[in-house]
């Protein structure tokens, strides 16, 4: 048994039952526990005739990103995020992009690391990150530690966002709504079959969890991960676009994001673009103000334009933003239109400098290459002192004079993502003074957590390298041949 097991705390939303059973009412599924039990989730219990937690505090490596990487862009776009992801899911979807922390029983010891709600908060609040993300395999199994680590964030003036497949139950939310700002919600389909066959869950408490936090005024956003084959289709994009325009609001951003194969479903491809781009298009035909392509660089439809002049309002490449054509309140500067995009004051600028001095051990690069244009930097500092590693961008002959600067205290190690953020950008250098050590890890587009280092994988290929799963795989060609279609 993995040590991340051996540690528990008692759970909320706990209904204790005769003879030392208990239920838990934090996702639909009530599992209802005996002594020793686990849930669905893998990481929630029954321990002493308890509801017990076991993921309380345990986490992939926190990382710092841009909230784009949610598939959030109306809130301060651009804006740096610190994501925490932890261990297990109420969920098993056979297209899961972060089946390695979802699935509990995949998750090794080295990617999980402890942090208190005081850490985290510090963290944010000495490296200028004004958002916490509760993200990768799903918040919604880390309750307590969410709740009590975004009410810490709060006081200290900081953003909860939360991206979830929001199999949650009413009560959960009703928790969450006093403390999470921005909801960033991956509907997997508007078919109730899509959910009982894919997902080992069941679509209305999703669908229902979407509209109590919209109705409860807070920011929403809503994905759709088109799954080649399975959830690409017209007819599937029409109904989730039916069922945003019914229950929400044409005013919410909506994200038809590219699938890459994983988990149990490698017997396929990446969603062919088309496909993508039609759904946008029936989107925007039937009323959604704003749509987006989500895992889809050298592409206009990751930008905000203005829908009644057309202006320019939000430039994007792959996970990188600039606000160029609204004002502070988020209207068109041109036409005055109100694009919903909610602006934060200007934050401070990131440290950057133009010579990171002589005492340079480490120095080391990457190029973007295929569909690899992203990378998670793990730097960990390994001295007593405090000491810098830099970062910089670069393109054909040429590169740019300032290096972003990461400062670490002594022990402590940190992770950046970082996405191509330019047509012409070619890849990444990376510098580090001694004692720091840095791994590049690639990584394919948004989604997916832990990453492989660069040095043990399949580097340089046009395929990331991905961690495989070693179980059985569903084979959506075989289903296809055998339903005749
Ligand atoms: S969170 Fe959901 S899956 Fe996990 S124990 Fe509770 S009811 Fe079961």
């Amino acid at each position: 048994m993995p040590a991340w097991r051996n540690s528990w705390r008692p759970a909320r939303l706990e209904e204790i039952l005769p003879s030392g059973v208990v239920r838990c009412h934090l996702s639909p599924r009530n599992c209802t526990l005996k002594e020793g039990q686990n849930g669905f989730c893998g990481v929630r219990g029954n321990r002493g005739g308890c509801l017990v937690t076991m993921n309380y505090g345990k986490s992939v490596h926190i990382t710092e990103e841009t909230i784009e990487t949610e598939a959030v862009n109306h809130y301060s776009p651009g804006e740096r995020i610190l994501s925490l992801g932890n261990i297990g899911c109420m969920l098993n979807c056979v297209f899961c992009q972060n089946w390695k922390t979802a699935q509990a029983k995949c998750v090794d010891d080295k990617d999980v690391h402890l942090y208190s709600p005081e850490d985290v908060v510090e963290i944010a609040l000495r490296r200028n990150i004004r958002c916490l993300s509760w993200t990768y395999n799903d918040p919604v199994v880390w309750h307590e530690f969410v709740l009590d680590t975004a009410k810490l964030a709060r006081q200290a003036g900081l953003i909860n966002l939360y991206k979830s497949a929001f199999f949650i139950s009413a009560e959960a939310i009703e928790e969450l709504i006093p403390y999470i700002d921005i909801f960033s919600i991956s509907v997997k389909s508007a078919d109730p079959e899509f959910y009982k066959k894919y997902t080992s869950g069941w679509m209305d408490p999703v669908l229902d969890g979407c509209k109590r936090v919209f109705r409860a005024g807070r920011h929403v956003e809503v994905s759709n991960l088109m799954v080649t084959d399975i959830s690409d289709s017209e007819e599937s994009a029409r109904r989730v676009v039916e069922w945003v325009l019914r229950e929400l609001d044409s005013t919410v951003p909506l994200h038809f994001v590219r699938f890459h194969p994983d988990y149990k479903m490698r017997d396929t491809e990446r969603t062919p673009v088309p496909r993508i781009l039609r759904a946008r298009e029936i989107a925007l035909a039937m009323g959604v103000e704003n749509v987006y392509v989500g895992n889809m660089y050298d592409t206009p439809w990751t930008n905000t334009y203005c829908r009644s002049c057309g202006s320019l309002l939000v430039e994007r490449y792959g996970l990188n933003a600039s606000v160029t054509g609204v004002d502070a309140f988020g209207k068109c500067l041109k036409c005055g239109r109100d694009s919903h995009v909610k602006l934060l004051p200007p934050s401070r600028p990131v440290p950057t400098t133009e010579n990171p001095g002589p005492d340079l051990t480490e120095v080391r690069a990457m190029n973007w290459h295929g569909d690899v244009r992203g990378a998670h930097l793990q730097i960990v500092n390994s001295g007593s002192e405090t000491a810098h590693a830099y970062y910089r961008r670069h393109a054909e002959n040429a590169h740019d004079a300032a290096w972003r600067v990461l400062s670490l205290k002594g022990g402590e190690g940190y992770r950046v993502s970082v996405a191509k953020s330019r047509a012409e950008e070619t890849g990444l250098e990376v510098a580090a003074q001694r004692g720091i050590h840095c791994l590049i890890h690639e990584v394919f587009d948004r989604a997916h957590f832990p990453t492989v280092p660069v040095d043990e994988g399949q580097a340089e290929t046009d395929v990331t390298p991905l961690p495989v799963y070693q179980g059985k795989q569903v084979s959506i060609r075989a289903m296809k041949a055998q339903s005749g279609c």
